[in-house]
């Protein structure tokens, strides 16, 4: 029995590759509105949970659950980010000649919920949308200028608008902050505090004045299974927790 709140719910996921496991017996639950980092070494199983998730990595063992009743496990990709998952990976994928107003405008004539033509004109309800989004991603001063002339960080928050566009529920992001300068990180932590509440949001991430900034419930990853669940200071002092980090 799922408790009502949670949206995303992983019970005793394993996975194997040639017989290692990348995943081990892994559960977890993300409440609908929460802000969750995960953090581990490197070859915890962080980018195979994402995968099991998504459903590009099916899992040989175990559930995974959105909402109370969709079976990820028997969701296509397609299906998954239909449903409401939306996913960021490092590298980004925006249109570099396109200006930041056009990247969001076709992300949401691209959005599978609704078809639409890309050359069918923006109403008024459309373009307000995307300034929203510009708002929000602070691009509204850089809305038309061509998006490879953004910053690393700009581009970023630009995908993460292009995400937006298709009003996932649930945003998967991966290390979202590398490469950006402090400044931009801060800002990425605002902006996240403040989509959390009407979206959930399951952060990887290894930078952890990041997660500090975020705030919310911390996961740690070792060895395909859940370590220490806690908030940041609670995990950073369990002694299972620092012998891990020492041990690397
Ligand atoms: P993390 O993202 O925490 O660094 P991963 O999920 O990428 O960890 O990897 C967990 C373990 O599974 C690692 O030891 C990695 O080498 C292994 N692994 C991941 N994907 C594959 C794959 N497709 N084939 C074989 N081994 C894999």
């Amino acid at each position: 029995d799922i408790s009502h709140n949670v949206i995303l719910y992983l019970d005793d996921i394993t996975v194997s590759f040639d017989g290692f496991k990348a995943l081990n017996r892994l559960s977890l639950a993300i409440d609908a509105g929460e802000l969750r980092c995960i953090i581990g070494p490197n070859g915890a199983g962080k980018t195979t949970m994402m995968d099991v998730i998504t459903g590009k990595t099916r899992p040989d063992k175990g559930s995974a659950f959105f909402g109370q009743t969709i079976d990820l496990t028997r969701l296509s990709e397609p299906e998954i980010a239909h449903a409401g998952i939306g996913r960021k990976f490092q590298k980004p994928t925006i249109f570099e000649q396109h200006s930041a107003f056009e990247n969001l405008e076709l992300a949401m004539k691209t959005d599978k919920r609704v078809r639409r033509s890309l050359v069918a004109t923006l109403d008024d309800a459309d373009r307000d949308r995307i300034a929203g989004t510009l708002r929000l991603i602070r691009l509204d001063q850089d809305a038309d200028r061509p998006a490879g002339l953004l910053s690393h960080g700009q581009k970023q928050w630009l995908e993460i608008g292009m995400l937006l566009m298709q009003e996932p529920k649930l945003l998967l992001l991966d290390e979202p902050v590398a490469g950006m300068t402090d400044d931009e990180t801060m800002r990425t932590a605002e902006l996240f505090v403040s989509l959390a509440g009407t979206h959930s949001l399951v952060v990887v991430e290894h930078d952890m004045a990041f997660v500090e900034k975020l705030g919310g419930r911390v996961t740690v990853l070792h060895e395909g299974s859940v370590l220490a669940e806690g908030d940041l200071a609670a995990v950073q002092n369990d002694q299972r927790v620092i012998e891990v980090y020492l041990g690397r």
